[in-house]
C-alpha cells in the first residue's frame, strides 16, 4: 500500500492542484489548510476520493501535531509532504512594517518548518518533502522584501534539511514556482503587475497550478529517489532568461 502524503495550502491553488495529482497517483492524501470555507468547497469536489480535510493553521505546532495524528490515523504513515501553505505581497521596503514581515516569515518559512518536523515524526519508511519556493527567493522581485526574503529562506531550510536527513531516508526539495494562476495571484497581481511579469517570461504566459504539481509529484515519487536538496524552477524560463527580444 502507498503510504500517504500530506499537503499543506491544498484546499487552493497550486496545494489544490497537487491534491488532485497525488490522487491520480493513488496517494491517500490529507488535504491541510487553514480556511474552512476552500476546505469545506475541496471536500465537496474531491468526494468519494481516498483524502481527508483536516483544518489547521501551520504556525501553531500543537495543532499541527494534532492533526497530523488524525492524518496518520486515517491514512497511515507519511511518505510525502507537500508545504504550499503560504502567504504574499507585493508591497515597497519602506511601507513594510515588521508586523507584515514577521506574519508572512511565520506562515512561510516557521510553518513549513512545523509540518516538516511532525512529518518526519511519523514518517513511513521513506519520506519525500516538497517545499513550495518562489523565483521570488531566487532573484530580487522589487515589492518582495518579506515574500521574497521568506521564499529564500524556505529554500536554505530546504537544503540544510536534506543534509541533515540524508541517512534517515529523507528527502527535502524545492520546487520555485514563477508567476502563477491561482486565486493568491488574482489577489496579488495588479494588471500593471501582470505586465511586467509578461514582459520577463520568455514563454509570456503565467502557469498553471497543474504545472507545478507535475513537478511536484514526481519530486514526491520514487522515480526521484536520488535528487535531494535541489530547487527546481517551473517559470516559463524567468530564471534563465537574459536580454530578450520585446517582439518575441
Ligand atoms: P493560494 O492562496 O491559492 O493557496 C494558499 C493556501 O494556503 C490557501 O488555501 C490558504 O488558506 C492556505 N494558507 C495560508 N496560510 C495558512 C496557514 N497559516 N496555515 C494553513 N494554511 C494556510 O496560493 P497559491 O498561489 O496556490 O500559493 C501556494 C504556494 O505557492 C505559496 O507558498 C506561494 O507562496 C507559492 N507560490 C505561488 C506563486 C504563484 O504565482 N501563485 C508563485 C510562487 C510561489
Amino acid at each position: 500500500m502507498k503510504p500517504s502524503a500530506i499537503v499543506t495550502g491544498g484546499a487552493s491553488g497550486i496545494g489544490l492542484a497537487t491534491v488532485e495529482w497525488l490522487l491520480d497517483e493513488g496517494w491517500p492524501v490529507a488535504v491541510v489548510d487553514a480556511n474552512p470555507q476552500a476546505l469545506a468547497s475541496a471536500e465537496d469536489m474531491l468526494s468519494g476520493e481516498n483524502a481527508v480535510f483536516l483544518g489547521v493553521d501551520v504556525t501553531d505546532e500543537d495543532m499541527v501535531a494534532e492533526i497530523f495524528d488524525q492524518a496518520v490515523d486515517a491514512l497511515g504513515p507519511v511518505g510525502g509532504l507537500v508545504n504550499s501553505a503560504g502567504i504574499a505581497r507585493d508591497i515597497p521596503f519602506l511601507e513594510t512594517s515588521p508586523e507584515l514581515f514577521r506574519q508572512i516569515l511565520d506562515v512561510n518559512v516557521i510553518g513549513s518548518f512545523i509540518a516538516a518536523k511532525a512529518a518526519v515524526e511519523r514518517m513511513a519508511d521513506t519520506l519525500s518533502i516538497v517545499n513550495i519556493a518562489s523565483v521570488s527567493g531566487l532573484r530580487a522581485n522589487r515589492g518582495r522584501v518579506a515574500y521574497g526574503s521568506s521564499k529564500a529562506a524556505v529554500k536554505m531550510m530546504s537544503e540544510i534539511m536534506s543534509v541533515e536527513l540524508a541517512r534517515r531516508d529523507v528527502r527535502v526539495n524545492c520546487v520555485a514556482p514563477g508567476p502563477i494562476e491561482t486565486p493568491m495571484v488574482a489577489q496579488v497581481h495588479t494588471p500593471a503587475v501582470r505586465q511586467l511579469w509578461l514582459e520577463r517570461v520568455p514563454q509570456r504566459r503565467y502557469g498553471d497550478p497543474d504545472e507545478i504539481a507535475a513537478a511536484v509529484a514526481f519530486l514526491l515519487s520514487p522515480t526521484s529517489s536520488y535528487i535531494t536538496g535541489q530547487t527546481i524552477a517551473v517559470d516559463g524560463g524567468f530564471m534563465a532568461a537574459g536580454l530578450m527580444d520585446p517582439e518575441d
